[in-house]
């Protein structure tokens, strides 16, 4: 219809009309169950696990339980309809144009639901009889982790269906295998883990849904592992290792699955489960998933769920990709670029020649600014091709999909052009060029000659087929257009012939075509002679409305035009959309490549923009950063002035070493600890994923596993105090690390009391020298600890510089070696705005305190370390003790300062000194 024309047609029913909309009478009076009842009944109990959206012309109907769980959940309107067993039947409806909507937030809440469509036109039905029930079914479920929609779905992020299989050994060192899908871009990915490694190999996958066997999901012991998850419990035939292999290969249409790798049977079984839960929730249509990929155990860093929080890695501690490394070093243009970016940073590789391939093709880019901003502008505009073509084999394509494989490939053309000449150094970028040149470019031609250029979201809307792209459909849009001027002239006539210049020739799905003029002229169309041509139909709160023959049957011409038209045009749709998935290898190829070129031009955009370095990673166990930065704090400061304080950083074992080395990190609060840690941490990241790093230099020995841990971490959701949180995850590290590992330890121990605190963190620091031998970095405030460097040889203490000033503490955020001093805690506070009357107390306490210094106990405890000298007599502590209370006194007695103190001080001073001296005597 032509912009302007004064027919329109109401996207919505108005509230009456919706009322006035066919529901199930479901029973009359007698209590007998009506034919369309017993099939809703009979859909429903197929899918009891589901909430059923029934199909009943525009709306999804619910009933019973489904409609009160739904109109809760979405606060839509609960109405009653029919009555089944003498009871009210509940029913709440959404209507068709928003179901996405409403999905959406029913997923969300952790639904299922199960999507009954008619299948076939009301009027065939008719034609078997009156009482004949129209023919439904459902032809999808639509669960978390199987999702399609843009609508439904994060463009930045992989939605994946994670099917997990067991194999339970006697000695209790069970199995895992993972298979893992994106069914919206067609990712299989599989690998097998043992229980160690399980946590962490979830965690980086993050999926929107996971399957596991009636058995697995009812074993507590497993329990834990599922916290938080959306977990499908599903009987065992889905988890059979007999038919696995089978099923896997009739899924993809092979004899065997040898071809695809060499597979152990657990992970057989995992795959087969996740391909079966596909086809049983797509019902058998079969999006184009790649054949599984294997991931060899350990081809990836592995950063299990704490570390990942902690260093912020994709989300910040408080669930926002705003100030998470994700988004400091996100500088994608396309949403599938951005995808394989986050997938990239949420699994490290650990193999360094593969490490290298991605650094050439960011190193490529790197040096072809002009090439690069032009190719980035370029992908700027491409669609996401992964997805629409997944929407399109399974059957949920919409004309806007199809546009996008045409706009895709004619992008991947276009890129293939620009990329040629960056191919020479990248192996990488050489492969990508290889896909970009895969489609078949005459398949866009086609798409490009048939396709309207203003598109539809839906197929059913119709008038997405060009104009001359097929006579048989031209013409009969010619006709029903001839009617529709028609109808257009009669709307003018009628005015003429009423006199009412406001009427109107509308259109809804109720009524059809109607005559629609307000509630003041009702009267005058109602009443003779103008009732002889005009029908009264409804009358609204404002409006009221009538038809007329001539209408009618101008009506019936353009429908019946219509609906050739739109059947034409589906059929076009079907061949253009068989035409796609015949290609869907060749565009899926081409869709990685596009996202995989993104992700290293970006990366290389990023390098330039902050100054990044190509970082050296090789085998070893070095681990040297020569002026790194925090990448995220980096940039947050660039906002408010002040710049990054560059640090070195240097684990590497010493030539006659063959274990890294250990840092321990002394220096009071905000003087930079925690940055300096996890920038560490995040460097290695970015180096494994295939990044530039923020460092003047970098040389990294590859690390297996990482580790990160923060002291006295609330996890009150997970019904855990503190402490106990803290130690848990301190015992996971000092049972797991082993020499490849990198491990962060951020004040560990502050969640108990001092003494116990102290005790845990020197023990831990001698665990990881000693057992684990790995490189660490650990930040404490028990200055004590900086004794232990005179007998652990590889452990060095560093500081973080600090100037005073008049009183006033100044942080340098410069790391040093050495111990700290001092915890400048007092002035810290006072820069916080504490009270004065408050700063100046504390230093008095402060004074008595640390006349008790601990370090001299500590000192002597060196001696005392298990691992170098035997234990002393058990006598020993108690002398030591005095000794020390007596030391305390004195120094605490040279701390007093009597010309700075108030006359009330002093007093209380000397009370204290001589309460001190009183128990010494004792
Ligand atoms: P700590 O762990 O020692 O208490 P943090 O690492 O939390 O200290 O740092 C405190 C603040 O100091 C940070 O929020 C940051 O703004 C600033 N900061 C830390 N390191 C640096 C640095 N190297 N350069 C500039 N500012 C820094
Ligand atoms: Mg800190």
């Amino acid at each position: 219809m032509d912009a302007g024309h004064p027919i329109t047609t109401d996207a919505l029913p108005s509230a009456a009309e919706a009322a006035e909309r066919v529901a199930p009478k479901a029973a009359d009076d007698g209590g007998r169950i009506t034919p369309m009842m017993e099939q809703y009944i009979e859909i429903k109990a197929a899918n009891p696990d589901c909430l059923l959206f029934y199909r009943m012309g525009d709306f999804y109907e619910l009933f019973f339980d489904d409609a009160e769980v739904a109109s809760r959940a979405l606060g839509i309107v609960l109405t009653k309809r029919g009555k089944h067993l003498g009871r009210d039947i509940p029913m709440c409806g959404v209507p068709i144009e928003r179901a996405d909507e409403y999905l959406h937030r029913l997923i969300a809440l952790g639904h299922r639901v199960a999507v009954c469509e008619q299948l076939e036109d009301p009027a065939e039905a008719k034609k078997r009889g009156a009482k004949s029930v129209v023919r439904r079914d459902v032809i999808r479920l639509v669960t978390p982790g199987t999702l399609t929609e843009d609508s439904l779905l994060d463009a930045r992020r992989n939605n994946y269906l994670l099917a997990l299989a067991r194999s339970r050994a006697s000695s209790g060192d069970d199995r895992f295998a993972l298979a893992w899908i994106d069914i919206s871009t067609g990712e299989f990915r599989l690998t097998e883990c043992d229980r160690s490694t399980l946590a962490a190999e979830m965690a980086r996958i993050e999926p929107g849904e996971v399957i596991v066997s009636d058995a697995l999901y009812a074993d507590p012991e497993f329990a834990p592992n599922l916290r938080a998850l959306a977990v499908t419990p599903l009987p065992r035939d889905v988890f059979d290792g007999a038919t696995a292999e089978r099923r896997l290969a009739s899924f993809f249409a092979v004899a065997t699955t040898a071809a695809f790798g060499a597979f152990s049977r657990l992970e057989i079984t995992a795959a087969a489960a996740a391909v079966t839960y596909v086809e049983r929730t797509q019902l058998g249509k079969r999006p184009p998933l790649s054949v599984p990929a294997r991931e060899a155990a350990g081809a990836t860093l592995a950063i299990d769920q704490a570390t990942r929080g902690n260093l912020e890695l994709i989300r910040t501690l408080a669930g926002e990709r705003r100030g998470s490394l994700l988004a400091a070093i996100d500088r994608t243009v396309t949403a599938a670029g951005s995808r394989l970016l986050a997938q990239r940073l949420s699994a490290p590789l650990t193999d360094p020649a593969e490490i290298t391939h991605r650094l050439d093709a960011v190193a490529a880019f790197i040096g072809a600014s002009g090439g690069r901003e032009d190719l980035r502008e370029r992908l700027k505009a491409a669609p996401d091709l992964a997805r629409a073509l997944s929407r399109i084999v399974v059957g949920r394509g919409g004309p806007r999909d199809l546009a996008a494989i045409r706009d895709g490939i004619a992008a991947a053309a276009e890129i293939a052009a620009r990329l040629a000449p960056l191919t020479e150094t990248s192996r990488n970028l050489a492969q990508a060029l290889a896909a970009l040149r895969q489609p078949d470019t005459a398949l866009a031609e086609e798409l490009e000659r048939a396709l309207a250029d203003e598109l539809p979201a839906f197929r059913r809307d119709g008038g997405f087929v060009r104009q001359g792209y097929e006579g048989a459909l031209d013409e009969v849009r010619a006709l029903r257009d001839e009617s529709r001027r028609v109808i257009a002239a009669l709307q003018v006539r009628y005015a003429e012939t009423t006199g009412i210049r406001s009427l109107k020739v509308r259109h809804n799905n109720v009524l059809g075509y109607f005559v629609d003029v307000t509630a003041q002229h009702g009267d005058k169309l109602m009443s003779a002679p103008l009732n002889a041509t005009f029908i009264h139909r409804q009358t609204l709160a404002g409006q009221v409305r009538f038809t007329t023959t001539e209408l009618g049957e101008l009506e019936a011409k353009i429908a019946s035009a219509a609906e050739r038209a739109l059947a034409l045009e589906l059929d076009i749709f079907d061949r253009l959309a068989a035409a796609v998935t015949a290609a869907s290898a060749a565009i899926k190829l081409a869709a990685e490549a596009l996202s995989a070129i993104d992700a290293a031009a970006a990366l290389a955009h990023l390098a330039v923009e902050r100054d990044y370095v190509r970082p050296e990673v090789d085998q070893s166990l070095a681990f040297a950063i020569a002026g790194g930065r925090h990448p995220v704090v980096e940039q947050m400061l660039a906002a408010d002035a002040g710049p990054f304080i560059a640090n070195d950083c240097d684990l590497s074992p010493a030539a006659d070493a063959e274990a890294g080395r250990i840092w321990l990190i002394t220096g009071p609060n905000m003087a930079g600890k925690s940055t300096f840690l996890r920038q560490n941490a995040l460097i290695a990241v970015l180096a494994q994923m295939g990044s530039f790093v923020p460092a003047r230099a970098a040389h990294i020995g590859v690390v297996d596993r990482l580790f990160s841990r923060v002291g006295a971490a609330d996890d009150l959701a997970r019904g855990r105090s503190t402490f106990m949180v803290e130690m848990v995850e301190t015992a996971a590290i000092l049972n797991q690390a082993g020499e490849r590992a990198l491990v962060i330890l951020d004040e560990i121990g502050r969640g108990t009391a001092t003494f116990d605190g102290l005790s845990i963190a020197w023990a831990a620091i001698e665990h990881l020298h000693e057992s684990n031998r790995c490189r660490a970095l650990f930040a404490t405030h028990f200055h004590e600890m900086t004794a232990l460097a005179a007998k652990l040889p590889r452990l060095h203490n560093a500081t973080m510089r600090v100037k005073e000033w008049h009183g006033e503490v100044v942080f340098l955020h410069e790391v040093v070696p050495g111990a700290a001093d001092r915890s400048y805690g007092i002035q810290v506070a006072k820069l916080a705005g504490l009270p004065a009357s408050v700063i100046e107390r504390a230093k008095v306490v402060l004074a008595q305190l640390e006349a008790e210094d601990r370090t001299f106990a500590a000192k002597k405890m060196i001696d005392d370390l298990p691992l170098f000298a035997a234990a002393r007599p058990a006598a020993a502590p108690s002398v030591l003790q005095h000794d020390s209370a007596l030391a305390g006194v004195i120094e605490a007695l040279a701390a007093l300062n009597p010309d700075e103190m108030s006359p009330r001080d002093a007093l209380e001073a000397l009370y204290a000194l001589k309460a001190r001296f009183a128990k010494l005597k004792k």
